[in-house]
């Protein structure tokens, strides 16, 4: 039987374990994997025989270069190349790859944004090899490179990107897990890691009318359009079934995420027409979030072979569901054990009891944190713009934990059963008995417990998982930290524990909500419970170096002041740039194609009055008049408000940076852009489409 292309092509492009096994000597591997268990600094000559291993293992291969990867500040990934050249003695070259060469890069730090770190400091910047994560081969039109996941920090140290604190926060929680686990007696855990499955929603268009579109072009988003006669109304794309160009893109996807080791598990259509989404098996957060990375270029490089682009923002279409991440998390012992596995007496399992009470607790404290954690200008336009999820963060625990929960709010600290789950009445007899959960799902909450794992569903589809998780990880150590402080010095633990567990409940219950997340009341009844409802990314900036956050992140290793602040001057960077950009490509769309096609398309229309009239005095045109009149003054508007654009986008450049400017954007320039946009929409569903200098978005959401 031929072999299947899963087991064909799985991690072909990875270095991982079984090549290093293979690779390298005996004793080597052996004290390699000493080394990456116990988290020791790594030793020089191992390093060497690892670089030596690895560049014999890429050049038969095919690769000619290697470089750092890494993930700076920008969201996206980062690398620079070098050969494996070395200067020869002799006319023959010499291909050289030390340890040195493969635990430290430098490249430049200064075109990188860094929040003023760089100005405090200096240009100098590290790439540091993140040895947990595999590194791998990418082949494209410059041949085969070896790519080695990195972390980025500037001369002094400081984080200049996403893993360093990823990796530092994985530490964070880890070593206060390990405490509490001490405490139940399980003294073989010696690390606990988070895991992660990111599920990837995206949208696929076709690329020659993509390239007409200069607002996808250059902001991901369209700017303007007009909604198609049809939406998403019939829910018929959510689980449709599969085009057949779009199922070609998937199948080529799935090859090559398998070929870098990425367990691509499902796929399926989304609500939104055009919509799709993937969603790997979970690994360990800093992996994952090298795959998640990966996963989002590979679908846009393989779109492209199909002629299609993949649309990767928050709200590439108004009027349809936009895109998110869903960030399934989860600790695990390195023993096994699921420590947010309730298993089937919840009520009975301290331990498990213990680890939720320290999430609700993480998430009930740092809401505005966590918030923050998941924004990014696109965002803006679902969380709280009455789409999935709304931006007040929640917790839902489904019907068997919401009555634990009320029973050891009520009792005495002991719950004494748990809702099981039974079977599923289908009422039909040839159907199997299906044994259902103990609770069903809910859809609209942000933050979801989902029978082993938490579900925060509050990501940006475009947005690096790496934020969300270190903040995550970060402040479920910290409420871990407390715990353990306080149970490592009392005289009767099993009761200390049970009524830790009870008071930590009563306090922080206000966070958790089954109800239906979209609703008005649950707004009003938030509001009520004090819960914060942060309705933009500029308003969620500052938290991130409000007391509370300052002393967590520094109290975990995660973040310092000075680091978070330059993460605040990044995050306004970053909103008041991409809300220029949008500004910008609308003054030209509106300018230099939708205005004079409009003139154009009045001009036929006048013309064709006046030879009409000229032909026949007595003929009725009554409707080409209206209909001129009515352009005409949608047209005046929009000139107007073009106007007006371009003169609000002048004055945002003269604001000071930061906070004032990102508000301004926000209030000002937004707004105006907003109310350019609306006559264009509007006069789209009039003018003659022959006329139409782009494609609508009939085109380019049914047109696949
Ligand atoms: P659904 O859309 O129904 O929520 P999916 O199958 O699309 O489910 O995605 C669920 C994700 O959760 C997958 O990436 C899966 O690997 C991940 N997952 C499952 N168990 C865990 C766990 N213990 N920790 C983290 N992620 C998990
Ligand atoms: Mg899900």
């Amino acid at each position: 039987m031929e072999t299947n292309v899963i087991e064909k092509v799985f991690g072909i492009d990875v270095f991982n374990d079984d090549r290093m096994r293979e690779k390298l000597p005996k004793d080597v591997y052996k004290s390699w994997k000493k080394t990456l268990e116990s988290g020791a600094d790594l030793d020089t000559d191992i390093a060497n025989a690892v670089a030596h291993a690895m560049k014999e293992w890429a050049l038969e291969h095919g690769a000619t270069h290697y470089t750092h990867w890494f993930q700076p500040m920008t969201g996206v990934t980062a690398e620079k190349h070098d050969s494996f050249l070395s200067p020869a003695t002799d006319s023959r070259p010499v291909l050289v790859f030390s340890g040195k060469e493969l635990i430290k890069g430098e490249p430049d730090a200064s075109s990188f944004p860094s929040g003023g770190l760089r100005a405090t400091f200096e240009a100098r910047g590290y790439t540091a090899w993140d040895c947990t994560s595999p590194a791998f081969l990418r082949e494209d039109a410059a041949g085969v490179t070896l790519c080695i996941p990195t972390a980025f920090c500037s001369y002094t140290g400081e984080a200049l990107d996403k893993k360093t604190p990823l990796l530092r926060s994985m530490e964070a929680i880890s070593k206060q897990a390990v405490r509490i686990l001490r405490l139940f007696g399980y003294n073989d855990v010696k690390k606990v890691s988070c895991s992660v499955g990111p599920e990837q929603e995206y949208f696929l268009v076709d690329r020659d009318k993509y390239l007409q579109r200069k607002d996808l072009i250059f902001t991901g988003r369209t700017l303007f359009g007009a909604p198609a006669p049809k939406g998403q109304e019939l829910d018929d794309h959510y689980f449709g079934t599969i085009k057949e160009r779009i199922a070609a893109f998937m199948k080529d996807l799935n090859i090559e995420l398998w070929k870098l080791g990425v367990l691509s598990k499902t796929q399926h259509n989304e609500v939104a027409p055009a919509q799709h989404e993937m969603a790997p098996i979970f690994a360990t957060a800093n992996i994952s979030t090298d795959h998640n990375q990966l996963v989002m270029e590979v679908m846009k490089k393989v779109a492209k072979r199909h002629n299609l682009e993949c649309l990767l923002h928050e709200k590439p279409f108004a009027g349809v569901n936009g895109s998110g991440k869903h960030n399934n998390w989860s600790i695990i012992t390195d023993t096994g054990i699921n420590l947010l596995d309730p298993g089937k007496k919840p009520h009975e399992n301290t331990l498990f009891l213990l680890f939720l009470a320290a999430v609700i607790k993480a998430v009930d404290d740092n809401a505005e944190l966590l918030r923050l954690s998941a924004s990014n200008p696109g965002n803006d336009h679902r969380l709280g713009a009455n789409e999935a999820p709304p931006a007040i963060i929640s917790i839902f625990l489904g019907e068997q934990l919401e009555d634990v929960i009320e029973q050891i709010v009520k009792g005495d600290a002991d719950a004494s059963s748990s809702i099981q789950g039974g079977q599923l009445d289908t009422g039909v007899h040839v159907l199997p008995v299906i044994r259902k959960d103990a609770t069903d799902r809910n859809r609209t909450s942000p933050f979801a417990f989902t029978g082993n794992k938490f579900e925060f569903r509050m990501l940006g589809s475009s947005l690096s998982i790496a934020g969300p998780n270190f903040t995550l990880n970060a402040i479920v150590a910290d409420a871990l930290q407390d715990f353990a402080d306080e149970l490592e010095s009392v005289e009767n633990f099993d009761s200390a524990v049970k009524e830790l567990i009870k008071k930590t409940i009563i306090e922080h219950k206000k966070v958790i909500f089954n109800g239906d997340g979209y609703s008005d009341d649950w707004i009003s009844e938030a509001e009520r419970r004090g819960l914060p409802n942060i309705k933009s990314m500029v308003e969620a900036i500052p938290y991130l170096v409000c007391d509370k956050t300052v002393k967590l992140f520094e109290r975990q290793n995660v973040l310092n002041r000075v680091e978070l602040e330059s993460r605040v001057e990044i995050n306004y960077e970053i909103y008041s740039k991409t809300i220029n950009i949008e500004a910008k490509t609308m003054i030209d769309m509106a300018g230099k194609q939708y205005i004079p096609s409009i003139i154009s398309y009045l001009t036929n229309l006048a013309d064709s009055i006046n030879s009409v009239k000229a032909a026949s005095s007595d003929a009725d045109v009554s409707v080409q008049t209206e209909l001129l009149n009515k352009c005409s003054s949608l047209l005046a508007q929009a000139q107007k408000a073009l106007a007006n654009l371009k003169k609000v986008t002048a004055e945002a450049a003269n604001k000071e940076e930061g906070k004032e400017q990102a508000t301004f954007f926000k209030e000002v320039v937004f707004t105006a852009m907003e109310e350019l946009r609306a006559p264009i929409d509007e006069l789209e569903m009039i003018v003659d489409q022959d006329y139409w200098p782009v494609p609508t978005y009939g085109d380019l959401l049914f047109e696949v």
